[in-house]
């Protein structure tokens, strides 16, 4: 059978193009406006590694600001969050993505935009690290976010290079603030390789489905950076990953997402779904008309929006068996589903309305799925309540939901 999901992509990019071809290819770097304006494309990476595409799904690019988070998440695992926080902040600079946005204390306002991520590219590797080593670490560090060898494109790299005035400035502002660790030549040297890396839209897919799996490569298999950096990077995706259009950006489409001028945009929907896309017509923020677009229909179409209400925990109690007169059946919660805070809760209130006493009590979590930290401390605390109450609890946890 042919895959639905794979015939569907390709409708989106259909409805996509039918809306029109507004935007314009970034020229800025010579080198990217020799790219195909019709060019377009899109891929999907599931949690278990699947991956689904349509359009010019083998067509290469630049991956340029869809870098940066990536090597803000390098930046996270090797130094630490205080010591990139020092360096670098979290808040929207709501100016285009080369604007000077620094902070009082002469900290770049976030990792999204240039002078933010150049920063950042200058805080990867060991604290020690030569500018060399930084880049070393940030080409192997994506390679293996994407899951293959990502190689430098060496045109793209020249053509930026020899017209990076403007990022010169911004790093020897922040040189002269003190929060710039490599020299302010090495460091745009650094950062421009490192937005010269190659890839197409699935490599895009999976980098996004890495971060949204708590860091673990679903295709690989490998832990590239712990969970809790996933988390502080899709944080601030979400708030500044779409520089000016972020809020608009939020509230249609509801992702964490990171665009680059090439064309691409990425986005990751948190243990769910990471997609990647590629058309270069660019609005006026810089980010991708057909991508936005795009991510858009996916998001509507398939319920992706991050602030949509979840399926609230109203079937909790699987079912609750009460005691008989004669002491033949036992009291029996069981319950269901994944124990998180507000499931836990639920099933903590029907606990509360056993009676002080000494009778037996089943607890039954064999059909619960997983629980949460937070849901395994309450359903335990609720167990050892019952205890100290008198009652002799035994809990039905075949597959060790409870075990930390
Ligand atoms: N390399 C580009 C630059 O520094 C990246 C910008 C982008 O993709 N928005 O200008």
């Amino acid at each position: 059978m042919r895959s639905p999901v794979t015939d569907y992509l390709g409708a989106v990019l259909r409805s996509c193009i039918d809306d029109g071809d507004e935007g314009e290819v970034a020229t800025y770097i010579p080198e990217l406006a020799a790219v195909d304006p019709d060019r377009f494309a899109v891929a999907l990476c599931t949690i278990d590694g699947t991956v689904y595409a349509a359009g010019d799904a083998e067509h290469r690019f630049t991956i340029q600001s869809m870098s940066k988070p990536f090597a803000y998440a390098l930046a996270l695992a090797d130094r630490g969050l205080e010591a990139v926080l020092e360096h670098v902040g979290v808040e929207p600079s709501g100016d285009a993505f080369n604007e000077i946005s620094l902070e009082d204390n002469g900290r770049p306002r976030n990792p999204m935009i240039n002078i933010g991520a150049i920063t950042t590219h200058a805080l990867t590797g060991p604290p020690d690290a030569t500018a060399e080593e930084s880049t070393a670490r940030v080409i192997e560090g994506l390679s293996a976010f994407a899951g293959r060898q990502l190689e430098v494109d060496q045109q793209v790299y020249a053509s930026e290079r020899a017209t990076s005035d403007r990022n010169m400035a911004l790093a020897y502002l922040v040189r002269a603030r003190g929060k710039l660790e490599d020299a302010p030549g090495d460091a745009v040297d650094g950062y421009t390789a490192q937005c010269s890396l190659v890839v197409d839209v699935r490599d895009l897919a999976v980098m996004a489905m890495t971060l949204a799996a708590g860091g673990r490569n679903p295709v690989t298999g490998e832990q590239v950076v712990p969970a809790w950096v996933c988390r502080q990077v899709l944080s601030v995706m979400a708030t500044c990953g779409m520089y000016d259009a972020a809020g608009d950006w939020m509230s249609h489409v509801g992702m964490p997402a990171k665009s680059g001028v090439s064309g691409g945009v990425l986005a990751s929907l948190p243990g769910q779904v990471g997609i990647g896309t590629f058309s270069p017509r660019l609005d006026r923020f810089g980010n991708s008309v057909r991508g936005v677009r795009a991510c858009e229909r996916l998001s509507s179409d398939m319920g992706l929006h991050l602030m949509q209400t979840p399926e609230v925990a109203s079937h909790v109690l699987y079912g609750v068996v009460d005691p008989d007169d004669d002491g033949d059946r036992m009291r029996e919660v069981k319950l269901q589903g994944v124990m998180h805070f507000a499931a836990a809760e639920v099933a903590l209130r029907e606990l509360e309305r056993i009676p002080e006493g000494d009778e037996p009590i089943v607890l039954d979590l064999s059909r619960v799925s997983s629980a949460n930290a937070v849901g395994r401390l309450m359903l335990r605390e609720g167990v050892r309540r019952l205890e100290r109450d008198g009652h002799a609890v035994r809990v039905d946890d075949p597959d060790g939901v409870l075990d930390d």
